[in-house]
């Protein structure tokens, strides 16, 4: 059912969906409430997800904390079994930089191994839970055998590779070589979270979908004129984009996307399986 893609494509949309479910309101400690709207996700948002993209014939690439995914594995079995992509979000959605060392080793290389045994074949990415790294993250990262991180801001459609070995200081900053893991670059601009979601007391600006539908659009047709061969990566939770004025806005954007010659949906991996990413 993947989308077709080949390496003449104008620009690729990678839809991607960070499955936090319920993980961060219990690793925070928070009660029925906030872990029911993250319960939406999982009874709720996915279901209409996985119709949305078989219904455009669509693979998309879902992030997955290990806690979703021994707590919903009927959810995930069926994002697997719709052929998409599972990719490794850390176990209870920690803050990896606010570990220690061993900490946050023993996270990576639990969640990596349990998104393996679930997709039936070591994954190839991982996004840092609220995109927050600690200066170690993506060297264990590379040390696991993931190829790509999709964690980082420094271009928008373009791959490439993260350093390793920068040394920060407020006189100067020596910046490091390029290592083996490829970044898949993310945007707060390009992430329905902030436009959308309140903060943990129903409080703070909720978007209506049209502002959000402008951005993302102008983004697709400025990244389809300028940037061909680009890769434009939005990254949505189903708890969130799930609600119905939500994912009615996401139908149109995928329909506009679609209308655009040369324009393909695939999941970030499709990329190496293609050669059409830095190979690591
Ligand atoms: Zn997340």
């Amino acid at each position: 059912m993947t989308a077709t893609a080949g390496p003449a494509a104008r620009l690729t949309v990678a839809l991607t969906f960070d499955h936090d479910a319920i993980s961060s309101e219990v690793s925070r400690g928070h009660g029925p409430v906030l872990i029911s709207r993250g319960e939406f996700g999982p009874r709720v948002g996915v279901p209409r997800i996985l119709d949305l993209l078989a219904r455009h014939r669509i693979a998309a690439t879902f992030f997955v904390p290990g806690h979703t995914l021994a707590t919903f594995p009927d959810s995930v079995a069926a994002i697997a079994a719709g052929g998409h992509e599972l990719a490794c979000h850390g176990w209870a959605h920690e803050d990896l930089a606010a570990l220690d060392p061993a900490a946050e080793r023993e996270v990576m290389v639990r969640s990596f191994e349990a998104i393996g045994a679930a997709a039936g074949a070591p994954p190839a990415g991982f996004r840092a839970p609220y995109w927050s790294l600690s200066p170690r993250t993506l060297e264990i990262a590379e040390e696991l055998g993931l190829r790509y991180d999709s964690s980082l801001m420094a271009d928008d459609v373009r791959l490439y590779r993260v350093r390793r070995g920068d040394r920060h200081d407020v006189s100067r900053s020596i910046l490091g070589e390029p290592g083996g893991l490829v970044e898949v670059p993310i945007s707060w601009a390009l992430d329905d979270w902030p436009h959308f979601e309140p903060g943990d007391r129903g409080v703070g600006p909720m978007s209506a979908p049209s502002k959000v539908e402008e951005i993302w659009l102008a983004e697709l047709r400025y990244a389809w004129e300028h940037e061909p061969g680009g890769v434009l990566t939005i990254t949505m939770h189903p708890e969130a984009i799930g609600r119905g004025h939500r994912i009615a806005m996401l139908e149109r954007f995928i329909e506009a996307a679609a209308g655009l010659d040369g324009v393909v949906f695939d999941r970030i991996v499709e990329h190496w399986a293609r050669g059409s990413a830095p190979q690591p």
